[in-house]
């Protein structure tokens, strides 16, 4: 048997313990110092931003692709309900100087096999009369990106690789990883040393706290979140069509019985990686610009708000996926910034791939 150890059960450890599960021959222990979907994941809103993105080549667009394709047949797979909505992501825009860009982006999708549309004003007010903006241009409509509910996802894939013999270890810190010769040898908690054949690295920003106890610190900065959740008294647009919207980068994100999610603040740590406590003014100006661009939400009650930390790569391209410098035995799956519900599902198969043909390297 090969023992894998998993280190960090947020949506990225999670769905990496489930895929690896289907391999044969592999002990697999996942830790975490919390519960499961605490940290970043718990926080996420789920929107799956690949064709609408102005990613269309090169690592980017493989890791995207391969996650939508992969969630099409996930969910069901999983056997626990999990929120998706298949209905698609509506993109706004106010500035007709971006639709040149637009329509670059809707010439290359279409050749790619990821169609997304523009449509003109009075178009969008026909398919989402709740969205109203004078200063609208037009929207862009990609019907094949989802939004999926991070927290009941992370959960469904933690029960899904139990059932697959995963051993999950929860409110159980990793204090180090104990390594010779820079091979990754045992995994160390309060309670036992896992002696181990791999280390997959999935911490989030707990990853540079780890990656440290083996001399090769990773340096993740966190970007803070901010997002609400609200009640409207009743529905708003066509009931029958609700799709995500996103307008100068907040997202709208329905979730069924008049209730939506709004975010989320981009708030960026100082040059030290310091940063700032989360503060209702910035979150308030979340609220209003989604206000300004679909007015009934003016009438919503807040239900709640919260705060969460993004694991943000410094000085290299997020996510990391990869063996750390240096080990041929630790893998790296972390640093997903803005993106990692979307690009979990692509990270777990090139560890899967890594672990199951060695020789051939990662992503
Ligand atoms: C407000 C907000 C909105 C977002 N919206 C989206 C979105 O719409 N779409 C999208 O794709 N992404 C979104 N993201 C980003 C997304 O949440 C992250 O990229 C993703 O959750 C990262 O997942 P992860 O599993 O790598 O990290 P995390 O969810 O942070 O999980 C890491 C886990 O590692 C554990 N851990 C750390 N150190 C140790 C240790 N020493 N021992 C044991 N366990 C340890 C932690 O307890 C934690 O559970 C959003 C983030 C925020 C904050």
């Amino acid at each position: 048997m090969t023992e894998v150890a998993v280190i960090g059960c947020g949506v990225v450890g999670a769905m990496i313990a489930y895929e690896l599960s289907s391999i044969p021959d592999l002990r697999i222990t996942v830790f975490d110092r919390q519960q499961p979907a605490q940290a970043s994941t718990g926080a996420a809103l789920g929107v799956l931003m690949g064709a609408i993105s102005q990613k269309v080549k090169g690592r980017s667009w493989k890791l995207r692709q391969a996650s939508m394709q992969r969630y099409e047949t996930l969910v069901e797979e999983l056997g626990h309900p999990v929120p998706y909505n298949r209905q698609g992501i509506v993109m706004l825009c106010f500035d007709e100087a971006e639709l040149p860009r637009w329509q670059s982006l809707i010439n290359i999708r279409q050749t790619q096999g990821w169609p997304i549309e523009q449509w003109d004003a009075s178009k969008l007010r026909s398919r989402c009369p709740h969205i109203q903006h004078p200063g609208l241009a037009a929207a862009i409509y990609s019907p094949c990106d989802r939004q999926i509910d991070p927290t009941a996802l992370t959960l469904a894939l933690v029960e899904a690789a139990k059932q697959r013999g995963v051993r999950f270890e929860f409110d159980r810190p990793v204090l180090s990883i104990r390594s010779a010769d820079h091979h990754a040898q045992q995994v160390v908690t309060a309670s036992e040393n896992l002696s181990v054949d791999w280390v997959v690295v999935a911490a989030g920003l707990g990853s540079t706290e780890l990656t440290r106890s083996l001399d090769a610190p990773l340096d993740l900065r966190p970007v803070l979140g901010q997002a609400i959740k609200i009640q409207l008294p009743e529905s708003i647009g066509d009931a029958s069509f609700q799709p995500v919207i996103t307008g100068d980068d907040v997202h709208l994100v329905p979730l069924g019985n008049h209730q939506y999610w709004i975010g989320a603040t981009v708030e960026l740590p100082d040059e030290a990686g310091i940063v700032a406590e989360a503060s209702p003014d910035r979150l308030e100006r979340v609220f209003e610009d989604a206000i300004a661009f679909c007015p009934a939400l003016a009438n919503a009650k807040i239900l709640q708000t919260w705060s969460g930390l993004r694991p943000r790569p410094h000085n290299q391209p997020a996510p990391v996926i990869g063996l750390l410098s240096g080990y041929d035995n630790v893998l790296l799956a972390t640093g997903h910034y803005r993106n990692g519900v979307l690009l979990a599902p692509a990270t777990a198969t090139a560890v899967c791939d890594a672990i199951a043909s060695p020789t051939q390297g990662t992503a």
